[in-house]
């Protein structure tokens, strides 16, 4: 029997640091296969999946080892490694039998297409998943920024974005056991509160396209799956 689910097209937002496990930089292999294992269990329940990875994993832009470089070279020096955990993504993928594209921001031909968007839209319908890579391909930007915008250009019903904290507490859990989660805010309780849910140009995009967020925990098993049942996961940001 096929489950109904919530959301039919999904944004999913990786930052780099998902892909670490507990390792102190890189890509663990473990970790990247336990998170594409979730979201297999989904794309396998017909959910259309696109995913903007980060890359503060390998380098960001803003970095001590940025040190004292020009910022937009060292932000494209982001970017760049924003490609390697995609292609990283799509082995993992292609090793579950799951059929995944890589596009890039960045015109890198050798390894990766261009970004193109009818044809994002024409591989999501396709039932692949599409891991947009190098960012939105400008400097001064961040990988949450791009995820916004590539939600709203595929239209999605629902920008998720994967953390490492189960939602959006009023209190950091890791240092105050009395921290509760929201089950749901809206933009504007989100802003009053100053909760960081999204950066801030991320945030504003998405508010202003009406696509909604969820913030939940990737390494909590089957996480992704309730939230795209609609079940009472994470925390649901909306108008
Ligand atoms: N970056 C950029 N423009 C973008 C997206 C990313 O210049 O549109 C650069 C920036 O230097 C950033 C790095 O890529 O620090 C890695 O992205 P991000 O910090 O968003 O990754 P995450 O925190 O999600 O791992």
């Amino acid at each position: 029997m096929t489950q109904t689910t919530k959301y039919k097209r999904v944004l999913l937002k990786l930052s780099g640091e998902a892909l670490m496990g507990n390792d102190p930089f890189g890509i663990n292999r473990d970790t990247i296969m336990q998170i594409v294992s979730q979201i297999k269990e989904i794309t396998d329940m017909g959910v259309q999946v696109g995913v903007v990875v980060g890359g503060g994993n390998i380098f960001r832009g803003v970095s001590a080892q940025a040190g004292s470089m020009d910022r937009a070279t060292a932000d494209y020096m982001g970017m760049m490694a924003t490609v390697m955990n995609a292609l990283a993504l799509k082995d993992a993928f292609e090793s579950l039998g799951v059929k995944a594209r890589v596009q890039s921001a960045l015109s890198m031909q050798q390894i990766a297409e261009t970004y193109a968007r009818p044809k994002a839209i024409q591989y999501l319908e396709e039932g692949k998943v599409v891991i947009f890579a190098a960012g939105t391909g400008n400097p001064f930007f961040t990988t949450d920024t791009a995820a916004a915008l590539r939600g709203a250009e595929m239209n999605c019903d629902i920008m998720m974005k994967a953390t490492n904290v189960d939602g959006v507490y009023n209190a950091d859990p890791k240092k105050d056991p009395s921290a509760v989660r929201y089950q749901t805010l809206t933009f504007d309780e989100a802003l009053i509160k100053n909760l960081k849910v999204m950066d801030a140009t991320a945030f504003a995009l998405c508010r202003e396209r009406k696509l909604n967020i969820v913030v939940f925990g990737i390494s909590k098993e089957g996480a992704l799956k309730r939230v795209i049942l609609g079940e009472d996961e994470g925390t649901l940001v909306h108008n």
